[in-house]
């Protein structure tokens, strides 16, 4: 109640000023509490701030697979919304992104009241001198229009709200680096072209019950340049921790647990198909609020829009702090030798927190006649628990001088350039000395979000001449963006296109022999490499069920031969390691 009242205070008190002016600033959360804007509200509410103040610029920055615009609703206290004057100024840039999960839409209704209290509250407006704010209020506008009430099962309240997956039913939150969706289409285009420098993407929580209404994953920070991560570590998270909690939001980690979190909690490692796992590739401090699913919706918007208030208000006092670490981010990215492209979870080192949960145990269900877990919200508890949140990386690759890679993969220029990624193309056919890969083996994934995602690449690298063509792409490294560059176009990274499947041609065998007509082949070829011979024959020595087969021991000979084709499971993006090497690219 007492956490009730002060937030009335905090966030209401002075809003009299736009409702007596105009009531239509309300949002319908504001006259409902139970209640989460609609698409098509949200637009509208925009629109009327669009008009009624200088600060407010609402655009349609792309478009989405549900047909409808996705909108950008820039906040800028100078009025001035143009990105390169907003960065000579010196000023970070905030990115908000919302409802990528329609059916967990705090951050819709949040940013709704936070950027109209911005506008109308002089008080609050001097936190906005060095910080300019960049939200998609609604980025799921499919889902959103697939509204109802019973698509979250186990969550309290709104009333009515989105679906997860979107138009073409894609989770958006898996498709930052496939870009299957023209959502993440226009996502990567506006925020690369922005380059914020903090991102926050606004969820409701699944999984265990607690006390806590607002739990947080920040970007993992192993996965950070050491100055950024340094300054989230010892700067931003325990501002951001501290000031919650004074405001009435004690926040703690996102409850990642295997199973009850009095056993410990993980940090969450957010890959690149992740939107702050995305975002961390270009240097961009990023942060998931996930509030708690059985908390009321009141209660979550509330303190969504607190934390993000929070946020802002950090950034206006550390904004100095932020850019340098930032700056030095994107120095040792582009220095760095190699990059790190997958992590596990380091069981040794762990830090222990404060924790506030529910008592849980086991009672027989009522269903099955099974033990079920339950938590008793009578027997509420505070104790400390391991908090796991170091990743150790378990694949690193020295970064080459640049990718090169055949025209036919038009999906993949067109991805990088939506990321901004420089693309040079070749002027003349060149016999180019690359590391190339083998791809040696890997696994497939079922029916996951539109694709066979592969997993576990093992690659063999080989050092040779490879012909590209006139009009081929060239990627040279040392760009902004070459952490994505990186993890994208290495076949072995957990989110690569290779991955995504965007190279699966190479994948499968063309052509063969038949085995009566390559006989004669064989035995010729044999006589002329004696060292294959002795080779089939060690074989044949050691491997009884390959000395009884024919067909296995012509396989053998033939993928020995130069009858055998050479781009099988060739990954045809090859690593320029030297300058001395590059081939000539066209002018621009
Ligand atoms: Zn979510």
């Amino acid at each position: 109640m007492q956490l009730a009242i002060l937030f009335f205070v905090m966030c209401f008190s002075s809003l009299g000023f736009s409702w007596a002016q105009n009531n239509t600033f309300m949002t319908p959360f504001e006259k409902k509490s139970n209640t989460s804007a609609s698409y098509a509200e949200v637009v509208q509410f925009y629109e009327q701030l669009n008009e009624s103040f200088k600060t407010i610029q609402l655009t349609e920055a792309g478009s989405s697979d549900s047909g409808f615009p996705i909108h950008t609703v820039i906040f800028s206290k100078d009025e001035d919304f143009d990105r390169e004057s907003i960065r000579k100024k010196g000023k970070v840039v905030l990115f908000i992104n919302n409802a990528i999960h329609p059916g967990e839409p705090c951050g819709v209704d949040a940013t709704m009241m936070l950027l109209r209290d911005f506008a109308t509250k002089k008080d609050q407006l001097d936190y906005l001198d060095n910080v300019v704010i960049v939200a998609i209020p609604f980025y799921n506008i499919g889902g959103g229009l697939n509204r109802g009430s019973f698509s979250r099962a186990n969550q309290q309240g709104p009333e009515a709200y989105g679906f997860r997956g979107n138009a073409q039913n894609l989770d958006l939150n898996r498709d930052f680096i496939k870009c299957d969706s023209r959502n993440a289409q226009t996502f990567n285009r506006v925020f690369t072209y922005w380059q914020p420098d903090v991102f926050i993407d606004n969820h409701t929580s699944n999984g265990a019950d607690y006390q806590y209404t607002m739990t947080l994953i920040a970007t993992q920070h192993n996965k950070l340049a050491p100055s950024l991560a340094g300054y989230l570590n010892r700067s931003l998270l325990p501002a951001l921790y501290d000031d919650m909690e004074k405001g009435g939001w004690e926040m703690v980690p996102y409850v990642y647990a295997r199973d009850i979190p009095d056993n410990g909690i993980a940090a969450f490692l957010d890959l690149p198909r992740y939107s702050s796992g995305y975002a961390a590739l270009f240097n961009t401090l990023s942060f998931m609020p996930e509030t708690h699913m059985l908390k009321p919706f009141e209660d979550r918007v509330k303190s969504t829009y607190a934390f993000m208030e929070v946020m802002v208000k950090h950034l206006h006092h550390g904004y100095r702090n932020l850019q340098q670490a930032r700056k030095d981010a994107i120095a040792e990215m582009k220095m760095a030798k190699a990059i790190d492209l997958n992590w596990e979870l380091d069981a040794d080192d762990f830090d222990t927190i404060k924790f506030k949960g529910y008592e849980a145990s086991y009672k027989p269900s009522k269903v099955s006649g099974i033990d079920r877990l339950y938590y008793d919200r009578d027997k509420p508890f505070e104790k400390e628990i391991s908090y796991f949140n170091s990743y150790k990386p378990s694949l690193t690759v020295n970064k080459p001088v640049a990718y090169i890679f055949p025209q036919a993969y038009q999906d993949v220029v067109e991805r990088l350039q939506w990321n901004g990624v420089v693309v040079k193309r070749l002027e003349r056919d060149s016999d180019v000395p690359v590391e190339m890969y083998k791809i040696v083996d890997f696994k497939t994934r079922d029916h996951y979000e539109g694709h066979y995602l592969h997993s576990n690449v093992d690659v063999e690298k080989l050092a040779q001449n490879w012909l590209y063509r006139k009009g081929d792409y060239l990627v040279l490294l040392n760009q902004f963006s070459d952490n994505y560059i990186v993890n994208a176009l290495e076949p072995h990274a957990p989110d690569s296109f290779f991955a995504w499947n965007f190279f699966d041609g190479i994948l499968m065998q063309k052509e063969y022999f038949s085995p009566y007509v390559f006989e004669d082949l064989a035995d010729a070829f044999l006589k002329s490499n004696p060292d294959v011979k002795v080779d089939l024959e060690d074989k044949k020595a050691v491997d009884p069920e390959f000395a009884k087969s024919a067909y296995q021991q012509l396989n053998f000979i033939y993928k020995r031969s130069p009858w055998y084709e050479k781009t099988y499971r060739l990954y045809p993006v090859g690593r320029v390691m030297s300058d001395k090497d590059l081939p000539e690219i066209m002018d621009e």
